[in-house]
């Protein structure tokens, strides 16, 4: 432990959001990193505990060897701090920047945690400013040709590690980027698309070959020693309710997803300007949503959630170490609040119908309230009807597992929650053929992803060298 009492001489200090009034500008990073003082003293907080539970698995999937790093960092030892972080974590810049960071709310010090993933952040990004992220190529090749079939996280991970394996690699990936929903899902604003981009060119400097712009073909796959489909969770949920076809109705990753391209080509990405917007769905698309409407100059922008209100703070039934079901208001949530006054969240409340015009343009919600029956379940409340103007519906209700299409191309079939999840929970599904990331799990985190794209990797490792 860097400094026996670090955590009682300094507070929790995270990275701060930059102004609201200024972020709201533009597309760019939402944070400010502190200097290195700021993090030595932050690394000083980790107590080195006996019972580590942050990188237990209540805290990091990844198994992040938080403690160990926190020192070398606390005792100005960056490089060795960097090394031992990357020895579990393939992609701290992506998780530095977007994982909710399950590791802190493990942490003895409960929801005074240490700052591990800004630290994180700090300790990946100095390596790349210092020209210590080298490519780091395999001592020798196996021989062995894996295909991983999509390139969000958990391809990526799978890829990274079986290239270090010394396996020959190639992703095949449909979008004209690869990097998945790391590239057109979560905004720029959480994280840059120049990260990721700088990412995948180490990863082609190391051997990888992305093949994009290209759907996985099972002819094509033939060839491969081994196949892992990490095609991710992308059916969205849809609502049931008439006029989804209506023009200004849109699932959530759609809209984020053309946000993105038209801000890489570097058009200007108006679609939600003057408009009212209602955002079904009160989680972390949602809130994405909202702060993605609200830079593009919305008239006004709602947000509609089923369930009640999480509490304040940990309840009895939800206890440290356990990741604490509790209010969060994050930095979409917090801008609607600067813009509009007030939270843009509803709760307890549903779409009961879309209203359109003789175009079919969608141009009114009615919202219909709900409440829990001794059941549990959610029922509306009659006559608690209301109309709210809309331009715009963007839906981010969730998603039901992976697409028909990917399953009928490779004659497979989803469990009832629309998982490619073998029964025995291995990746293995049949043949040379594997699973990882959301399409096996259902729609989860990136950090999860990571760690299950890592996980497919050491079985496809002992399936090519025993099989072959
Ligand atoms: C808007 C949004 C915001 C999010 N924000 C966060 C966040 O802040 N923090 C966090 O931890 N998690 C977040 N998540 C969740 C996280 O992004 C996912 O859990 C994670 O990306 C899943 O990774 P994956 O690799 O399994 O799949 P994906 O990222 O979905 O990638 C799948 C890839 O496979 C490709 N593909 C699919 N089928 C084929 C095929 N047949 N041939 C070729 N390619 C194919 C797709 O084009 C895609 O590129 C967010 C999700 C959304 C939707
Ligand atoms: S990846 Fe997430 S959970 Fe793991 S150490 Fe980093 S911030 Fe914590």
């Amino acid at each position: 432990m860097g400094k026996a009492t670090g955590f009682l001489e300094y507070a929790r200090k995270e990275n701060p959001f930059r102004d609201v009034k200024e972020r709201l500008t533009d597309y760019e990073d939402l944070h400010i990193q502190q200097p290195a003082e700021e993090r030595t003293c932050q690394a000083s907080r980790c107590m080195n505990c006996g019972v580590p539970f942050c990188q237990s698995s209540f805290g990091c999937p990844l198994h992040n060897l938080i403690p160990e790093w926190n020192d070398l960092l606390c005792n100005g030892l960056e490089k060795e701090a960097l090394e031992r972080l990357l020895e579990t974590a393939p992609f701290p810049e992506f998780t530095g920047r977007i994982c909710p960071a399950l590791c802190e709310k493990a942490c003895n010090l409960a929801d005074d945690g240490v700052t591990n993933r800004d630290n994180e952040l700090y300790l990946i990004e100095k390596g790349f400013e210092q020209g210590w992220m080298r490519p780091r190529l395999p001592a020798e090749r196996t021989g062995k040709h894996i295909a991983v079939v999509g390139s969000g996280p958990s391809g990526l991970a799978a890829a990274d590690l079986l290239n270090r394996m010394g396996h020959r690699v190639t992703v095949i990936e449909r979008a004209e980027k690869p990097g998945g929903l790391l590239m057109y899902g979560i905004p720029n604003m959480k994280l840059p698309k120049e990260i990721v981009e700088r990412r995948i060119r180490l990863m082609e400097a190391e051997g990888v070959t992305f093949l994009l712009n290209r759907e996985a073909d099972p002819e094509e796959l033939k060839e491969f020693d081994a196949v892992v489909l990490c095609g991710g969770s992308r059916k969205p949920r849809s609502l049931n309710v008439e006029h989804m076809d209506a023009e200004g109705v849109r699932f959530a990753v759609d809209f984020l997803t053309e946000t993105t391209k038209k801000l890489l080509n570097g058009e200007d990405s108006c679609l939600a300007k003057g408009k009212h917007v209602l955002v079904v769905g009160g989680g972390d698309t949602g809130n994405d949503c909202v702060g993605t409407v609200l830079r593009q100059g919305c008239a006004s922008v709602a947000q509609l959630e089923m369930m009640p209100a999480p509490p304040e703070s940990r309840t009895a039934g939800n206890p440290w170490p356990e990741w604490p079901r509790t209010l969060r208001t994050d930095y979409g949530q917090q801008e609607a609040q600067a813009v509009q006054g007030s939270d843009p969240r509803i709760y307890e409340t549903t779409v009961k119908s879309i209203l359109t015009d003789e175009k079919n343009r969608i141009t009114a919600v009615e919202t219909v309230r709900l409440h829990r029956t001794p059941e549990g379940k959610m029922e509306p409340v009659p006559g608690s009807e209301q109309t709210l103007k809309c331009e715009l519906m963007l839906i981010a209700a969730g998603f039901v597992g992976c697409e028909e299409k990917t399953l009928q191309l490779f004659g497979l079939s989803a469990d009832g929650r629309g998982r490619l999840l073998p029964e025995n929970l291995s990746h293995h599904l049949s043949g040379k053929f594997f699973s990882a990331g959301d399409m096996r799990t259902g729609q989860s985190l990136v950090v999860r992803a990571l760690a299950d794209g890592r996980a497919a990797a050491q079985e496809i490792h002992l399936f090519v060298s025993n099989h072959h």
